[in-house]
């Protein structure tokens, strides 16, 4: 007889309410993770069993007070310093439990006495997926008082956008409405995180451990940390990965010029699931540099000290500062040292949509070019932001390829402009790599883009241009595990003939019964634009009815337009064949989202 009984028909001891979230948190872990969290918990209950123990003061009861850090994260950066921040909590001797905002059970917050919260504002002043349910929850009626709490909010952003940390304010804004007390000011952080971030921690911390009555005594000598470090590398601590392949895979006459990448992580002790993304450390284009030192007419060699480092000036530029995106700082202090009028005005609070604008389409070259100013090294390696490393949906299979490769698709940016050519940073940097050179790469988890644990359920991938990457890990994946459901792929690209990416794979899995349906937007091939979209609508009645049947929706690429068109697409399918209101569809759609059925891995 198997002695493994399915857990829905085991007795009941958890609450619906939990082994729903029980279901949820275990959805897309490997085999070998699921047994490390069956380890874990038979640990836990053993010493729940024994008696007091440092796991149980952690865990708290509801009426003992303890630190509640919850986190809602899209790119993974506020987890990461969710994390840190639960570390150091633990460190510090302070009861501690760290949630994703979806896993939190609302009806704790009443008894919440202390809370940190870290929240990103993805573009147009939206929460990021994992926080869509708790942001809504505390803007509603529903949201009890809190005049008991102590809370603090970091809020992450990027300060081109209008909205910038709009979730972070919201939340800060309403716990204070609803009676609660700030133990620390609202941090706002911008791209470089850091800033804001490392001394609102410690301020937050500090405080919390005042009101929680810690004392300065309880800290432990050595770091625990909050959560099991999978990976020896981290952001801060890259790997030097080689590059093994670098070949364009769109043809001579495309517009866009698209290369697939393998790296080598051997020795890196590395390792990536389906879905996660790799973070890359790039090196600024050399012409780049080369642009702003004539412009500047300012000397490569000469030796510049900030932030107590002193590097030459073409390292500051090259490997330090952001030379690709403009910045409010930076206009503001090419302003002043130019002194020219355009520039100013443009700052004045009224202009703030021809400021948008002058962000969104231009460099900082193109002002170094335009308004001709005097600047000192030093000036100007403080004025610019440090460089922050990017991050590339992971296109690869470890079962496939093995865990000690790994794969990418990366666009290059490159375009003239305003006289000069223009780059992306990280896609020239990629896209020119040699083979054998290396490249400081890490692994940024997420959790949020897993296959489904249920092989047999159906999965619907959406992903135009490089947006198709991760689904070649996930199609190369379901091949290996011999997975049971269908895999349906709708990508869309500009045309047929030049920019249709891994063509030959996607045939291949096709014939090999490892790719089920196979969807395809050439928007630029015909008189009118048809994108992805119009195949969903398309093919609306057939993609409602797998996901009746339980399939999972995946959504991957551009955030601002696409991705906001295919959610409203899939609303007017179920409104067209689910026979829902609008507000029913839109209600049905959050709640595939809440569910973990639609994720979406969208910048
Ligand atoms: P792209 O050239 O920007 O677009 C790909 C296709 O989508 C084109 O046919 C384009 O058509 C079409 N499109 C334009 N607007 C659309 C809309 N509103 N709805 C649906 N389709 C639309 O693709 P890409 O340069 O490869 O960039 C993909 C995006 O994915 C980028 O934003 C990137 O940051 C993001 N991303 C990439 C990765 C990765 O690992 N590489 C991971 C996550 C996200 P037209 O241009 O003809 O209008």
């Amino acid at each position: 007889m198997n002695a493994l009984v399915a857990p829905e028909h085991l007795p009941a001891i958890l609450t619906p309410e939990k082994t729903a979230l029980l279901a949820r948190l275990a959805e897309g872990l490997a085999p070998e993770e699921l047994y490390w969290v069956a380890a874990w918990s038979a640990s836990r209950a053993g010493q729940a069993q024994r008696g007091a123990s440092p796991a149980d003061a952690h865990a708290g009861t509801a009426t003992a007070p303890r630190l509640t850090i919850l986190y809602g994260s899209q790119t993974g950066n506020a987890k990461r310093l969710a994390e840190q921040l639960a570390a150091r909590s633990e460190s510090a001797g302070m009861p501690v439990r760290l949630l994703r905002a979806d896993a939190y059970p609302q009806r704790d917050l009443a008894k919440e006495s202390h809370l940190l919260i870290v929240i990103s504002t993805q573009g147009e002043g939206e929460p990021p997926d994992d926080a869509r349910g708790f942001v809504e929850f505390l803007a509603g009626k529903r949201a009890p008082r809190l005049p008991g709490l102590h809370y603090a909010v970091l809020g992450l952003g990027d300060s081109s956008y209008p909205q910038f940390c709009a979730i972070g304010r919201q939340l800060d804004a309403r716990l204070a409405e609803l009676g609660a007390d700030r133990l620390a000011p609202l941090g706002e952080a911008d791209v470089d995180i850091d800033q804001v971030a490392v001394p609102w921690s410690s301020k937050a911390l500090e405080q919390a451990r005042e009101a929680l009555g810690t004392p300065a005594s309880a800290a432990r000598s050595a770091t625990v940390h909050a959560l099991p470090t999978r990976n020896t590398h981290s952001r801060e601590q890259p790997f030097a990965a080689t590059v093994l392949a670098n070949q364009r895979i769109v043809s001579r006459d495309s517009e866009r010029a698209v290369h697939h990448l393998e790296l080598s992580l051997e020795g890196s002790g590395l390792r990536y699931a389906p879905g996660d993304a790799i973070g890359i450390w790039p090196t600024n284009p050399p012409a780049l540099v080369e642009q702003w030192l004539q412009a500047l007419r300012l000397d490569d060699a000469q030796e510049v000290t900030h932030g107590g480092r002193t590097l030459p000036l073409a390292q500051w530029l090259g490997r330090e500062r952001e030379m690709t995106r403009l910045t409010r700082t930076f206009v503001a202090a090419h302003a002043a040292a130019s002194g020219h009028a355009d520039l100013m005005r443009v700052l004045r609070k009224e202009n703030a949509a021809s400021f948008a604008e002058l962000l969104a389409s231009h460099q900082p070259i193109d002002l170094l070019r335009r308004y001709r100013a005097a600047w000192r090294a030093e000036d100007l390696v403080a004025a610019l932001r440090p460089l922050t490393p990017r991050l590339y949906s992971i296109a690869s299979s470890a079962r496939a390829v093995g865990e000690e490769e790994v794969h990418l698709t990366v666009a290059r940016v490159e375009y003239d402009a305003y006289g000069a050519p223009h780059w992306g940073a990280a896609s020239a940097f990629l896209s020119s790599a040699q083979e054998d050179a290396t490249v400081p790469v890490f692994i940024e988890a997420n959790d949020r883009f897993r296959l489904p644990a249920d092989d047999s359920r159906d999965i619907i991938m959406i992903g135009p241009g490089t947006g198709v990457a991760p689904f070649r890990a996930f199609v190369q994946d379901r091949r290996e595990t011999g997975a049971r459901g269908r895999n349906w792929l709708v990508f869309g690209n500009r045309h047929f003939t030049r920019d249709f990416l891994y063509q030959v794979e996607w045939q291949e899995a096709l014939k090999a019964g490892a790719l089920h349906r196979l969807d395809l937007a050439f928007s630029r091939d015909g008189a009118e634009k048809t994108y992805v979209q119009d195949r969903l609508r398309e093919q609306g009645r057939e993609l409602y009815a797998w996901l009746e049947g339980g399939a999972h929706l995946y959504v991957c690429g551009d955030a601002n337009h696409m991705a906001k068109d295919v959610h409203a697409t899939l609303i007017d399918i179920a409104v067209a064949h689910g026979g829902h209101s609008p507000d029913a569809a839109r209600e049905w759609l959050a709640d595939l989202l809440t569910q973990g059925r639609y994720a979406r891995d969208v910048y």
